[in-house]
């Protein structure tokens, strides 16, 4: 088996599963619980942090969910000493918090300065009143536009703001009107998502029952080529399928995932990526805090993936990136050329004009990138 040296974990995840309400789109591991359970979580979350201490050298720290924000202050500051105190969070290159605009507080906002956290993440989502109550949102259109506010007040000069569009109702204009509002604002980072039906949500179950409608797929693509024209003639680079950049801002810590390299997850249904083995944690918060309590292995999947599988992954990982994916970079951790394994897929798709491949680099063209899904089907 090739050496896989670069699975080393440069990233920590740390999972917060908690939310003051579920959006009608959510399938995300969250639940909506009361002030013990949290409390009784971050005891469990900082035991298991503590089991990793010293053993890793982390880049980035990503603190997710679920909404980290939903915490009360002491709670929050109990997470952040926790985080402090076993990993060297002011030495870290990258240290993100995910904030809801409708849970901030300016005691947090201080509260994660002062423990380190240089990039936040704002679920912001939309800026149109109706789009916000049908997504299931807890905040207003102005909730979003005062904690951006308040975190520049802050000192946080690294702002991501994470938009949805595909939504139903909603207008090619509307989503114009984000897209403008996002950029008065002057975030460092913009992501911007299509919204999906997951099954077993409340959006996909009034989507069966006809309440809504799904905008058409011409509708859609149209809305993410305006977010590619509005984006990048304002400054923005465009080097994920989803994510925009200002210069030097691109987010380090999802690169670990796009490289396909190894992180660690702490907390409940956290993934880890370590060696080419991959595990989450127990999903159920209740079982994991158990589990913690009980010093039990709270693992509830893991897999090894052989070589092939590894490199099929790291291909499709890293056709997301605009830049797509470097040979040397293959060649060094598989020990052999990507269009080895991927001779003909690249030829067929080199044909129909949706990846180009050279000596240097395989990458989705522009034509590619509208139906990246497709594309990389054809590497599993
Ligand atoms: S805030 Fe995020 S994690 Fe929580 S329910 Fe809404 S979408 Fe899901």
């Amino acid at each position: 088996m090739t050496e896989k040296k670069d699975t080393l974990p440069n990233a920590l995840y740390v999972h917060i599963p908690f939310c003051a309400r579920k959006c009608s789109y959510c399938d995300f591991n969250s639940i909506v619980s009361e002030k013990g359970i949290i409390d009784r979580y971050l005891h469990s979350l900082e035991k298991e942090i503590r089991t990793i201490e010293g053993q890793y050298v982390f880049k980035t720290v990503y603190i997710g969910g679920g909404t980290p924000s939903v915490l009360t202050e002491t709670q929050l500051e109990k997470l952040l000493f926790s985080m402090s105190r076993h990993i060297p969070v002011f030495e870290v290159q990258e240290y993100t918090v995910e904030v809801n605009p409708g849970t901030l507080t300016e005691n947090k906002a201080a509260l994660l300065k002062e423990y380190g956290v240089n990039r936040i993440s704002l679920g912001v989502q939309s800026f149109q009143g109706d789009q916000l109550k049908l997504l299931g949102r807890i905040h207003s259109s102005d909730d979003a536009r005062n904690a951006f506010t308040l975190l520049r007040i802050k000192g946080f000069k690294n702002i991501n703001i994470d938009l949805i569009f595909g939504c139903p109702e909603q207008s090619l204009d509307t989503w114009k009107e984000d897209l403008r509002t996002a950029v008065e604002l002057n975030p460092e980072h913009i992501s911007t998502y299509a919204l999906t039906y997951e099954e077993g949500t409340p959006l996909s179950m009034d989507l069966k029952n006809k309440v809504i409608h799904r905008l058409n797929e011409s509708t859609e693509l149209e809305m993410y080529k305006t977010a590619i024209d509005c984006l990048t003639s304002n400054g923005y680079y465009h080097y994920e399928i989803s994510n925009f950049a200002k210069s030097g801002c691109e987010c380090c810590h999802n690169h670990v995932y796009w490289n396909n390299k190894g992180y660690v997850g702490v907390g409940a249904g956290a993934y880890s990526f370590l060696h080419a083995v991959r595990t989450s944690n127990e999903k159920n918060v209740f079982t994991y805090i158990n589990g913690i309590n009980e010093n039990k292995d709270i693992k509830s999947f893991g897999e090894c993936l052989p070589d092939d599988k590894f490199a099929s992954e790291t291909v499709i990982m890293s056709l997301r990136l605009r830049k797509g994916i470097s040979n040397a970079d293959f060649y060094e951790r598989f020990g052999y050329k990507i269009e080895e394994q991927f001779g003909e897929q690249i030829k067929r798709l080199m044909n129909y004009g949706l990846v180009s491949y050279d000596d240097e680099r395989l990458k989705l063209t522009k034509k590619g990138l509208f139906v990246a899904d497709t594309v990389m089907t054809e590497f599993l």
